[in-house]
């Protein structure tokens, strides 16, 4: 089983490339971030509790994804692979992620890291916000948040997963399909 992890900060678009990066390598696309908008929409205990998280830029409690990253490996055990977007996002769930995989003797493959500058997250996101219509995306204050969290919480990851020499960083600022190109080249090696 083949475990890939597209890393970068909001907007820096993991989404838009998670879906050629599925089709191609045919691997399974788990978004965190999908998982629990989907629970909101539903309207679930999880969904309400995450809501408000959410729409502050805040993170849900590292349990909470890790719980669901964990049903769904345990209920998809006839694919080729997964594609892990939006997860992991803090040191204690990359912990929790190696531990889980361990156990069944197995690792994350490569990590692969879209980057951009916090001015183009800002433009994207406010672009995406007239299109999508997330409540996340709309307020100022809560795109900051956002940024603040990443750079705060996840991009300690960087390190983390560069001492295991699996980092991989691709300029998120090209178009879109220079920066699938470089991804699959980075897949492929
Ligand atoms: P983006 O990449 O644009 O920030 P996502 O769709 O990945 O958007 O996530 C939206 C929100 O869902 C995050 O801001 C966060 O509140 C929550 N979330 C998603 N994944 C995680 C995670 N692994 N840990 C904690 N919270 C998460």
């Amino acid at each position: 089983m083949k475990y890939y992890i597209l890393f970068g900060p909001p907007g820096a678009g993991k989404g838009t490339q998670a879906k050629f990066i599925v089709e191609k390598f045919n691997l399974m696309h788990i978004s965190t971030g999908d998982l629990l908008r989907k629970e909101m929409k539903e309207g679930t205990p999880l969904g309400l509790k995450a809501k408000e998280l959410i729409e502050n830029g805040n993170l849900v409690p590292d349990e909470v994804v890790v719980g669901m990253i964990k049903s769904t490996f345990a209920n998809n055990k006839n694919v080729e692979g997964f594609l892990l977007d939006g997860f992991p996002r803090t040191t204690a769930q990359a912990e929790m992620l190696d531990k889980m995989l361990q156990e069944q003797n197995e690792g994350v493959d490569k990590v692969i890291s879209l980057a951009i500058k916090d001015s183009t997250i800002f433009e994207r996101i406010a672009k995406r916000a007239e299109i999508e219509g997330r409540k996340d995306d709309a307020d100022p204050a809560t795109i900051q948040n956002r940024i603040d969290t990443y750079h705060q919480k996840t991009e300690p990851l960087i390190d983390f997963y560069k001492k295991q020499n699996k980092y991989f960083e691709i300029p998120g600022e090209q178009t879109i399909e220079e920066v699938f190109d470089c991804i699959c080249k980075t897949i492929s090696k």
